[in-house]
């Protein structure tokens, strides 16, 4: 059983649907649609709504739990969207190539680990505000993980306009065979001043496939639970 949040396929179609608008609107064409920022618009859009929780089993259809009979609440997210590509285009993320043109690893193995975008919120907490400016590493056996392309960072900067998001899309590692099953053991790291160095492990299993993914599934994300870093005075007074 997990708990799934259902607006997120919502947003996420929705965020794909204002893309091919924007790519075909002379008005529009100034707004970047790379994947890192539609990763930014969707994380701003899901922090602005009321997520709708349901209980899934694996194998269970979603669509079964969940039916979207409110028109208006679609059209109020899709202005949302909108906004958000305005909003974080005026501040876009710095160090990223902001490019749609692929530049990823040749496909020589004979099958794939195409490990999800991880995603993720970082809070204070003392505070439980958003954690903004500081750098958040993506750990894979101890060691920092290789992005896809130029669209992703690692270190990951957090910046106010994403409130505390932070992605990776790791680069696909090769397999032997397809349909080998892998257990890979990421950790979020951010050392951060004045704070106890925040690190947080996780799980992630993956199944070969025959072919590279090369664009960003927006529906096979890893969410990560929420990180709070409380800071070292707070440390002290818990001992
Ligand atoms: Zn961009």
């Amino acid at each position: 059983m997990e708990i799934h949040n259902v607006m997120e396929e919502l947003v996420f179609s929705e965020v794909e649907r204002a893309c091919i608008d924007i790519k075909k609107e002379v008005n529009k064409q100034g707004i970047c649609t790379c994947p890192q920022c539609r990763m930014d618009v969707a994380s701003y859009v899901l922090n602005r709504i009321t997520p709708h929780y349901i209980v899934s089993s694996r194998g269970i259809l979603r669509e079964d739990h969940f039916d979207i009979k409110n028109q208006q609440k679609i059209a109020d997210i899709t202005s949302l969207v909108y906004k958000a590509f305005e909003q974080i285009n005026l501040n876009r993320r710095p160090g990223f190539a902001h490019t749609n043109s692929w530049k990823v690893d040749v496909d020589t193995a004979v099958a794939y680990f195409n490990i999800p975008v991880i995603i993720g919120r970082i809070f204070n907490g003392s505070t439980f505000e958003p954690v903004c400016n500081i750098d958040v590493e993506l750990h894979l056996n101890g060691e920092l993980v290789k992005m896809k392309d130029a669209n992703w960072q690692n270190p990951c900067k957090l910046i106010k306009k994403t409130e505390g998001t932070f992605t990776f899309w790791p680069e696909s590692l090769p397999s032997d065979k397809v349909g080998e099953q892998k257990l890979f053991n990421f950790s979020i790291v951010a050392p951060i001043p004045g704070f106890s160095p925040l690190v947080h492990h996780f799980e992630l299993p993956v199944v070969s496939e025959k072919d590279l993914v090369r664009t960003v599934a927006m529906n096979r994300t890893h969410k990560v639970t929420d990180l709070y870093m409380f800071d070292m005075d707070d440390d002290e007074a818990q001992d």
